[in-house]
């Protein structure tokens, strides 16, 4: 197991020397616990997969640097540093059957009969057989069995770090459910220090402790999920995490007090400047749809049977939110209901500059 510290790491790509150049990930400041299963999670582009490099030695920064332990990354040696490594197009030696891909490290170490046990203990653990698969080409496996056997070859070896980047995109939704099981279950059982590049935030929660959430090359808010989804530090936070989304609504500030066209005015609990454009945000847990409240017309109805609730599109004038009704519900679009916003879960946010108020 290894800790690992990435400080103050910068990575930008030149395309053509007419050009800005892009800053892939910019002034980067983590560290990974010993151990510990981080997922670094975000939009298309915003740096993933070039911070998941950078942690791996396959790409130098242009400043700062990567730890393991206490060693600069640089300072060891590539054969001892024990990366295990998955990407999305399993990067399987095609003319090579599975078992022998899998055996790809241990082979280099002239450890090839260790083979058998690692795939009989990661067989056991995942609960799924692999023996039928081992003499198969990459061809004549399903993408499904491909990243399998991708993921047994990354476990088969001496192990003390393990990344994946987006190992699961190629896979259709039923298949990357279960996948993402059996690797929490390989997780859970091998002491490894692990890092996760998605852009799904349910597959950064199952697989991870913490999430680094990024944007165009730096992070926005580092927690776990939870701490995410409750205690958004910035309206771009608050509006990638969770789902559905918060609903937000738009307001300034006047005589010292939020206006907004729904609410009126409300006092906020801090003092914010006259003129200031500021948002509220609240989940749809924390809005009582009952007899009382600001009353609004049901939009759309979409049912969502396994997690039992009817999300409804409601509008009031030119604002419109969602809200959850009971799955049994019989509201329907055109159908006027009311809804309470719980004041305690409401947040609020600069609308420009994006940070969290209060
Ligand atoms: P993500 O994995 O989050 O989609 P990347 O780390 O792949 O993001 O890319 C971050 C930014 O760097 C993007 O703007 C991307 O276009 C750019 N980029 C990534 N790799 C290269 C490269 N080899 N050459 C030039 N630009 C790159
Ligand atoms: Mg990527």
């Amino acid at each position: 197991m290894t800790r690992i510290t990435v400080d103050h790491v910068s990575k930008q790509y030149k395309l053509s020397s007419d050009q800005e150049p892009i800053n892939a990930v910019n002034d980067v400041t983590l560290q990974i616990k010993s151990g510990e299963g981080v997922a670094i999670l975000g939009p298309s582009g915003s740096g993933k997969t070039t911070l998941l490099r950078l942690i791996a030695g396959l790409e130098m920064p242009d400043s700062g640097a990567v730890y393991y332990d206490d060693e600069a990354l640089t300072q060891i040696a590539e054969n001892e540093r024990n990366i295990g490594m998955v990407f999305q197009e399993y990067a399987l030696i095609p003319h090579w059957q599975a078992q022998r891909n899998i055996g790809f490290f241990l082979r280099l170490r002239h450890r090839e009969n260790e083979v058998p046990a690692h795939v009989r203990r990661v067989s056991q653990i995942t609960g799924v057989g692999l023996d039928h698969l081992l003499g198969r080409f990459p061809k004549q496996l399903s993408g499904g069995e491909k990243q399998r056997v991708a993921i047994a070859r990354a476990f088969a070896r001496d192990l003390n770090i393990l990344l994946f980047d987006e190992p699961f995109a190629n896979l259709d939704a039923k298949f990357r459910a279960t996948a993402r099981l059996e690797l929490r279950r390989l997780l859970n059982e091998f002491s490894v220090t692990s890092v996760i590049v998605t852009h799904d935030q349910h597959e950064a929660a199952a697989l991870s402790e913490r999430i680094i959430l990024m944007r165009d090359g730096q992070i926005e808010q580092l927690g776990p999920y939870e701490h995410l989804l409750h205690d958004p530090d910035n309206l771009f936070v608050a509006s990638f995490i969770g789902s559905p989304q918060y609903n937000f609504f738009q307001g300034v500030i006047k005589d010292g007090h939020w206006q907004n066209a729904v609410f009126g005015s409300m006092k906020l609990p801090v003092s914010v400047a006259d003129g200031t454009p500021v948002t509220m945000a609240i989940r749809l847990e924390y809005i009582d749809v009952g007899e009382e409240g600001f009353p609004a017309r049901v939009e759309s109805t979409t049912p969502y049977f396994t997690e039992r609730y009817i999300l409804a599109e409601v509008s009031s004038g030119e604002t419109s939110w969602q809200v959850q009704l009971p799955v049994d519900s019989t509201i329907h679009p055109g159908d006027y209901i009311h809804c309470q916003f719980d004041p305690d879960e409401m947040l609020f946010f600069h609308s420009t500059k994006e940070y969290r108020i209060a």
